[in-house]
């Protein structure tokens, strides 16, 4: 197997640092070190370290860039897509006035500070949502439940002081029953209400602005392999009134030159990136994984496309007790192996688990299988291997330590 020295499951510094090696089947997430920095990001990022530069002259070039990627009138880099969507949406209250932008977030009674949206896009990326509204001082107005939202229950809760209407697009949402973008759009923007898209998660740099879209949120370190870092994309005056938010709450959310640039470079590097090869050896994997895994005890396998129609195929496991294991025994047993093998478990208690591809390292593909295999040929069972799901914060409660 080829791994080489600085990359997947034998990290040198990982070693230094006394950090378990870990293969990440989990998809892109923020509490992994989200994804593999692109080589072109990381050289830009070096370069750029011990250099001065104008910082509002460097996010203008990277408004070039982003618009060029993705169709907008202007863009600026933030550092994340969650500080991506507070800036903007702070915007859409302020606009350009700076007073109004000092006096975020308490001082909002003569702004627009009612932020909608569909109760089945309430999503949890590490935080909820509804607190990037909140912490712009705007209420946030529920349209809908979380079965259905229907037109009218956009339409009706715009008022005079609504400023943005929120719409996340990604398969953490409810996936039926919601409003489309397009519907979305049109309800809003008949009464001038800008329509603010989270599409962190998302390939498409260019779809949502396409279907109506004021400004379009998207993440820097998930699928662009940038740092970690958010993408503002859209309407100039939008874009503007939140890059303007640097001067208020949006400092606290700094990006530095090394983001920029970096991302700058990812965003150029997307364009030139074989993602067909890219696609290939994901697919290489995932029949990897579903030939090994058919053949064990309980388990059954199928491979699946992504829910929001991204260009990834997943592999879903269902675990069935023939296995001797429940879904979230095999996950907590498989990250607790060394190296541990983080799987996307967050279904487990559907009695399913799913192995994403879109960041293995070279070779790692074998191991995954390797472990899942040795585990279940295996005749003894850990303890925990039919634990049922369970939500546990004892861990975090007590880091430190
Ligand atoms: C990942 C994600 C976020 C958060 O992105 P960060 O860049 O980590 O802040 C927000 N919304 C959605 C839909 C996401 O998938």
């Amino acid at each position: 197997m080829d791994v080489s020295p600085n990359q997947g499951s034998n990290s040198s510094i990982r070693e230094r640092l006394g950090l378990r090696p870990i293969i990440n089947v989990a998809g892109t997430m923020t509490s992994l070190g989200a994804s593999i920095i692109v080589p072109e990001a990381v050289a830009a990022m070096a370069e750029i370290a011990s250099l001065f530069v104008e910082i509002d002259d460097l996010q203008r070039r990277a408004s070039a860039v982003i618009a060029k990627a993705t169709g907008a009138e202007a863009g600026f880099v933030t550092a994340s897509s969650a500080s991506g969507l507070v800036m903007s949406i702070a915007g859409a209250m302020t606009g350009a006035k700076l007073l109004a932008i000092e006096r975020l977030p308490n001082d909002t009674a003569d702004l627009h500070n009612e932020v909608i949206m569909q109760v089945g896009h309430l999503v949890n990326y590490g935080a909820g949502i509804d607190q990037a509204i909140r912490q712009c001082g705007a209420e946030v107005v529920f349209a809908g439940t979380i079965s259905d939202t229907q037109r009218h229950h956009l339409d009706e809760a715009i008022n005079e002081r609504t400023a943005a209407a929120i719409y996340v697009v990604a398969h953490t949402t409810v996936q039926s029953g919601m409003l489309s973008l397009a519907e979305s759009v049109e309800i809003c923007h008949a009464k001038g209400v800008p329509v603010i898209v989270d599409a962190a998660s998302e390939y498409d740099l260019r779809r949502f602005l396409g279907e109506g879209a004021d400004i379009v949120v998207y993440s820097g370190h998930k699928f662009l392999g940038g740092p970690t870092s958010g993408i503002v994309a859209g309407r100039q005056d939008l874009v503007r009134a939140g890059y303007l938010q640097n001067m208020g709450i949006g400092r606290p959310m700094k990006v530095g030159k090394e983001s920029i640039a970096g991302v700058m470079a990812a965003l150029e590097a997307w364009d030139r990136r074989d993602h067909q090869g890219t696609r290939i050896r994901e697919q290489v994997a995932l029949n990897l994984w579903n030939d090994a895994l058919s053949k064990l005890p309980g388990l059954e396998v199928r491979i699946i496309p992504d829910p929001t129609g991204n260009p990834l195929d997943r592999l879903e496991v269902a675990v069935g007790p023939a296995s001797g294991f429940s879904a979230a025994g095999l996950v907590a047993v498989l990250a607790a192996g060394s190296p541990s093998i983080m799987v996307r478990g967050h279904h487990a208690e559907r009695g399913v688990f799913y192995l994403d591809p879109c960041n293995l390292h070279q070779g790692e593909e074998y191991i995954v299988a390797e472990q899942i295999t040795s585990l279940l040929r295996r005749t003894e069972r850990p303890a925990n291997a039919m634990q049922s799901p369970r939500k546990d914060a004892a861990r975090i409660l007590r880091w430190p330590d």
